[in-house]
């Protein structure tokens, strides 16, 4: 069986910096599944169309292109909200689950919301990634701050209060632990500890699946 790394959570809770690290420690190709719906979520604000309409959000899913993973737009409060928007509808879902499957046959680390519990059930790792509101805001605040971003920190928390909400209320693969994953919060780590303690879950799941296939 291939290694799929699966990592989830809420926004701003530090997945995709694991996620990539933990993929260059591994040796394995990382996937940022986020970026897939803000992809879709671009293409139908090119087309001046709203993000909960799901024909067109379904017509734009199924004709991404790789090249659309590349936009330099993908990030930021519109992005944000519409990519939350898009992938409420499952037709949306559905046309971007073979690609990520695909990605990850022979082995990957895939951050996002739903890779747990929808994409990989099976993975060999799965981590939910976590830390306080507070924190998650405080971080994606720096960060637009960082990039010259002129930001509000309270707007910042509201706006990631409302997005996670609206992941976790969702009825299409809503966001949430799978219950055999592994809990890591960040809350009071920062990023070298945040890595240490996610490569030792790693690691440990990794070596029981290996005791376990031997038997
Ligand atoms: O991870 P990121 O914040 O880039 O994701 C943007 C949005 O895409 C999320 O708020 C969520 O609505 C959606 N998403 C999802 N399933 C995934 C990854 C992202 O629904 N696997």
């Amino acid at each position: 069986m291939s290694t799929v790394i699966a990592i989830d959570g809420p926004a701003a809770a530090g997945k995709g910096t694991l996620a990539r690290r933990l993929a260059a420690e591994l040796g394995l190709p990382h996937l940022d599944t986020g970026l897939i719906y803000r992809a879709v979520a671009r293409r139908v604000l090119d087309r001046g169309a709203d993000p909960r309409d799901a024909a067109v959000a379904e017509r734009e899913a199924r004709a991404l292109l790789a090249a659309d993973l590349g936009r330099d737009d993908l990030r930021g409060p519109e992005a944000d909200m519409a990519a939350s928007a898009v992938s409420a509808l499952p037709g949306v879902r559905a046309a971007l689950l073979a690609f990520q499957r695909e990605f990850g046959r022979d082995g990957a680390v895939l951050d996002g919301r739903d890779i747990g519990t929808v994409v990989f059930p099976e993975a060999l790792v799965k981590l939910f990634v976590t830390a306080s509101v507070e924190a998650r805001a405080r971080r994606r605040f720096e960060e637009l701050r960082a990039k010259g971003v002129p930001t509000d920190p309270a707007q910042v928390e509201s706006d990631l209060r409302r997005r996670d909400m609206q992941d976790a209320a969702r009825r299409a693969a809503p966001l949430r632990a799978a219950p055999d994953a592994l809990l890591l919060d960040t809350t009071t780590l920062d990023i070298e500890a945040a890595f240490d303690a996610a490569l030792a879950l790693v690691r440990e799941r990794l070596t029981a699946g290996a005791e376990a296939r031997r038997g």
